[in-house]
């Protein structure tokens, strides 16, 4: 059976590069004096939420950055999390600051993302990064994902400018962000969502498909055009085994470049944390 290899997007290897690339911008810091430290709260045992945070961790050690990970119980009071959040923005030697997700029902996500200061919002969810982020400025920390989809876009020389691009979800961490991101860089692009009629007949005008819709498989042949360029953000586990939200089989045949899932955007967003930190500690220093 055909593999696809020459059409697969490796966010496997593109992430690694990046990666090198912050290693060696962070060992340069170094000899300046310079310092990229992380801050992680981890709140509970929830053992995703656990995963991935130590590769938070891992990304950090590779790349030569600092991190500490501040371990709380799932009990801990919404005012007990922003006093540890207030604390870290305070502290001079804390360049990026993370409280990883999901949080406890109990405790208001919104609040602890504003309490964030936005200089060290390494996530990108804060509503000045996301404002500024909608006046076209990439100066500001950007969401992971979004920004780790444009990189495997660059990386893999597919021209942005001018395409028809249809982005399919429209959450605050992955749909929203990137739509702006490629409108900024001149594509025509159009979000959809679950309640969009007609998925397939929008789906099939793109020229590049984004998915990030959460939902094993969801996306066939039936909606991608010869020639298209797949990216797929989806991570669902069905049966301890991982899908995507496009289904491999039937629309590699037609696409001209696709991401695989495990193996795509997922490794990216780690990579781009690790670069967002770099640049909050450059930041720090303006
Ligand atoms: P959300 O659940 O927040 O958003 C899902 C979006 O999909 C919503 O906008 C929803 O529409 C839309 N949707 C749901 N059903 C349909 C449908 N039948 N037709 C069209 N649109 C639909 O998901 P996230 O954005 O947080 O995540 C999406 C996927 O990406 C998940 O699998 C997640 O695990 C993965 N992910 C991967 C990351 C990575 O690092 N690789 C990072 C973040 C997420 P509506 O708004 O109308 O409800």
């Amino acid at each position: 059976m055909r593999n696809y290899e020459d059409k697969i997007i490796s966010g496997k290897i593109i992430s690694q590069q990046i990666k090198d690339e912050v290693k060696e911008e962070v060992a340069s810091l170094k000899e300046k004096g310079l310092y990229s430290h992380l801050a992680v709260v981890l709140l509970g045992d929830d053992p995703s939420s656990q995963v991935y945070v130590r590769n938070k961790e891992l990304g950090c050690e590779y790349c030569g950055i600092e991190s500490t990970v501040i371990r709380q119980s799932k009990d801990i009071t919404e005012k007990e999390l922003l006093q540890i959040v207030k604390g870290l923005n305070k502290d001079k030697k804390v360049h990026g600051i993370l409280v990883q997700m999901p949080m406890p029902e109990h405790i208001s996500k919104e609040k602890v993302i504003l309490a964030i200061d936005p200089m060290k919002d390494v996530d990108g969810f804060h509503p000045y990064n996301v404002g500024q982020l909608l006046y076209g400025s990439s100066d500001v920390l950007l969401p992971c994902t979004p920004s780790g989809i444009m990189e495997l876009l660059d990386r893999s020389d597919i021209a942005i400018a001018g395409k028809n691009v249809v982005v399919v979800g429209r959450s605050n961490i992955v749909g929203k962000p990137v739509f702006h991101m490629l409108l900024e860089r001149n594509a025509t692009v159009t979000i959809c969502h679950s309640k969009t009629k007609d998925l397939v007949g929008v789906t099939k005008q793109a020229d590049i498909l984004v998915v990030a819709i959460g939902k094993a498989n969801m996306i066939t042949g039936e909606h991608v055009k010869e020639g298209a360029v797949v990216i797929d953000v989806g991570v669902n586990r069905v049966n301890d085994k991982l899908y995507g939200d496009v289904e491999f089989e039937t629309v590699a045949p037609l696409a001209s470049r696709i991401t695989p899932v495990p193996g795509g955007v997922g490794p990216m967003t780690i990579a781009m944390l690790m670069k967002n930190t770099v640049k909050a500690a450059l930041n720090s220093e303006k």
